[in-house]
């Protein structure tokens, strides 16, 4: 017999920008995702071997950043670059210079602040804060193309990474709140080193993410039927096609847009586990 649907959030629910990402982009999958915990296929996209290795890949070199940040020599992680892809990525990375002389350096540092009845959490590839001046928040990105700085700048991560350090980041920044105007979230591209998209912060913008943020959690809270999305081509790279009657069959259709596409492969580091080196 099918089960019915769950439809209430578990108590002290923490949301996140991927699971925020996932109701904005489809109110079923966040269901399916986070309230039924639905098993989430590692098969997602085709040609599946190529996707497969593809976010192995990104896994890895997010491990081999934060080891460097950390202060591990570059010869020895270069080493472990393996495969053409990486090293390229890695090469890079290593010929980039992020400016950061004088900076102070968290790596892989998750915050979380409270968000009406919920809490919003956040993990961070690299927050470097000169206390009281500057605060800048990378993001190392390993997509095959690069995609608009206007689609990168409405994305869930984009806003709540800025707002979550502004509400949450004090004890980094000498016990002071965080202004907006100090703050700037960089996506650095590993295909594209020399072209970051850059996304300074206001109190205005701040204020507005906040409203939303917090409205949306609220909506979803009161959720009792959470709708499968009526824009199919969100569907293509989604695992629960089979579940909604959307296909059986993963994306590989050339009339997706890259937007679309990148959304759907983007890997969730918030769910992998962490690498032993
Ligand atoms: S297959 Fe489509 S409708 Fe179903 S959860 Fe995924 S995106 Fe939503």
């Amino acid at each position: 017999m099918v089960q019915p649907l769950k439809t209430n959030l578990p108590e002290a629910f923490t949301f996140s920008q991927s699971s925020l990402q996932d109701y904005v982009d489809c109110p079923r999958r966040f269901q399916l995702r986070y309230i039924e915990k639905l098993a989430w296929p590692a098969v997602e996209t085709e040609p599946v071997l190529e996707n497969e290795r593809r976010q192995k890949e990104g896994q890895f070199f997010h491990r081999l950043v934060q080891q460097h940040r950390l202060g591990l020599p570059s010869a020895r992680l270069r080493r472990l670059a393996s495969t053409p892809t990486l090293g390229r990525w890695w090469d890079s990375y290593l010929g980039s210079n992020f400016h950061l002389e004088g900076f102070t350096e968290h790596s892989e540092l998750s915050l979380s602040a409270p968000l009406g009845p919920y809490r919003l959490l956040a993990k961070y590839d690299l927050i470097a804060l000169k206390p009281k001046e500057k605060v800048l928040i990378y993001d190392w990105k390993t997509y095959h193309q690069r995609p608009k700085d206007e689609w990168m700048a409405a994305r869930l991560q984009t806003r709540v990474y800025r707002a979550l350090l502004v509400e949450a980041g004090a004890s980094l920044n000498a016990g002071s709140p965080i202004l907006p105007e100090q703050l700037e979230m960089v996506y650095w591209y590993a295909e594209f080193p020399t072209e970051p998209a850059r996304f300074p912060y206001t109190s205005p913008q701040h204020h507005r993410d906040w409203e939303y943020l917090s409205g949306l959690v609220g909506e979803i809270g009161r959720h009792s039927h959470f709708d499968l999305t009526t824009d199919e081509k969100k569907c293509a790279y989604c695992p629960y096609r089979s579940y909604c009657n959307r296909g059986i069959q993963a994306g590989s259709d050339a009339e997706i847009d890259l937007e679309t596409e990148l959304a759907g492969i983007e890997i969730n580091y918030e769910q992998i586990p962490e690498i032993e080196f």
